[in-house]
């Protein structure tokens, strides 16, 4: 059989990254798009060893005929949708952006597929944000959708526009309805990231404090690299769909602190509650982490948990990675980071 074609939008991305090394290793030839800037953000995929192996190809998501063109030229069997801004957090700030790029964006990139290439296959980074305030416990594919943030309500519009391609022209597109995933190359506006590389730096002696939203906070965490997995097997059944992808799993922020200190060596005990919240080193007293209203947000979705036993069952889909596990992976790469930059000193 020939080589098939993989194009990753976001591909300098934490998903991007790990997904451009699987794709590699199943023989791909991986053509990652990048918007136009003057300095590549390449340290991802170094670190996974695949820089060297893929081709960069400058896209605009926000250009129509930047994605035809690329479209044309390289003729991808398979396009996965990983581009767009993607953190919550930030699309309190900049929602109209992340609506752009994370809402239409990904209806530019199939009105392209179906107009250039429509027997390409094409993956939807979708979100459990899309559920919000319907989702109440165990949520699945069949649950209804309250969004309770610009990204939330963009990737919602996204998600539609899947089905409704998907309906009406009979493409091959799929929505990964994704739970948080994390690992060593998440960015640091993320909390788990935030956490472990502070921890870090504070059990390498950094004077600072770990400050933190609401610490009661839970979310259903998974590790990045067993979701790129799912990714793939969505565009290799015989049509489109939509699954949740999610370890069936959740904890706390302050469940993630406590082992993330523990991880990297530190002894924290934790008094007060809410606001007034406070890690404090047990051996002297110092306060290491502390609660700010500064991180809280203007509305949160209701604490929900993910049932892939759809992906289980189509995709023969299973995380690998357990939340202990990916805590532990997360702190120590941190550790061996913030020891290496003490070295320099
Ligand atoms: P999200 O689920 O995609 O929004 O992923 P995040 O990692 O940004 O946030 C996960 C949860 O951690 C949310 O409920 C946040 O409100 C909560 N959280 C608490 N403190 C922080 C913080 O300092 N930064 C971030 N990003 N989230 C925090």
């Amino acid at each position: 059989m020939s080589q098939k074609t993989a194009l990753i939008t976001g591909i300098t991305g934490q998903d991007g990254a790990y997904l451009a090394r699987s794709l590699v290793d199943k023989g791909y030839r991986v053509v990652g798009a990048v918007r136009r800037s003057s300095t590549l953000n390449l340290p991802r995929l170094v670190s996974l060893k695949v820089a060297q192996e893929v081709e960069l190809k400058t896209l605009d998501m926000q250009d129509f005929t930047s994605i035809v063109r690329l479209i044309e030229e390289i003729e991808p069997n398979e396009i996965y949708n990983l581009g767009g801004q993607s953190s919550v957090q930030a699309s309190f700030q900049q929602p109209l952006y992340t609506g752009e790029t994370s809402g239409l964006g990904p209806m530019r990139l199939m009105e392209a597929v179906k107009l250039v290439l429509p027997e390409a296959r094409l993956f939807e980074a979708s979100s459990s944000e899309i559920f919000g305030l319907k989702a109440k416990g165990t949520v699945n594919e069949t649950q209804d959708f309250h969004p309770r943030s610009p990204y939330g309500v963009a990737k919602l519009f996204a998600y539609w526009a899947v089905v409704n391609y998907r309906e009406a022209y009979g493409l091959h597109v799929s929505n990964g309805i994704m739970f948080n995933h994390e690992s060593p190359l998440r960015g640091m506006e993320f909390v788990t990231r935030k956490i472990t590389a502070t921890l870090a730096q504070i059990a390498c002696g950094g004077q600072q404090t770990l400050m933190l939203g609401n610490l009661e906070n839970a979310r259903d965490w998974g590790f990045a690299g067993d979701y790129v997995e799912a990714m793939w097997a969505m565009l290799q059944q015989d049509e489109g769909d939509n699954y949740v992808v999610a370890t069936g799993q959740t904890h706390t922020v302050k469940q993630f602190v406590e082992l993330a200190a523990k991880a990297v060596g530190l002894d924290v005990e934790f008094e007060g509650e809410g606001l007034e919240a406070k890690g404090l080193d047990r051996k002297t007293g110092r306060q290491l982490i502390g609660v700010s209203q500064d991180f809280y947000r203007p509305s949160e979705p209701d604490p929900m948990v993910g049932d892939a036993s759809k992906a289980q069952e189509k995709l023969n889909w299973k995380p690998s990675v357990n939340f202990e596990a990916l805590v532990m992976m997360m702190a120590q790469s941190d550790l061996k980071r913030a020891r290496e930059e003490q070295a320099w000193y």
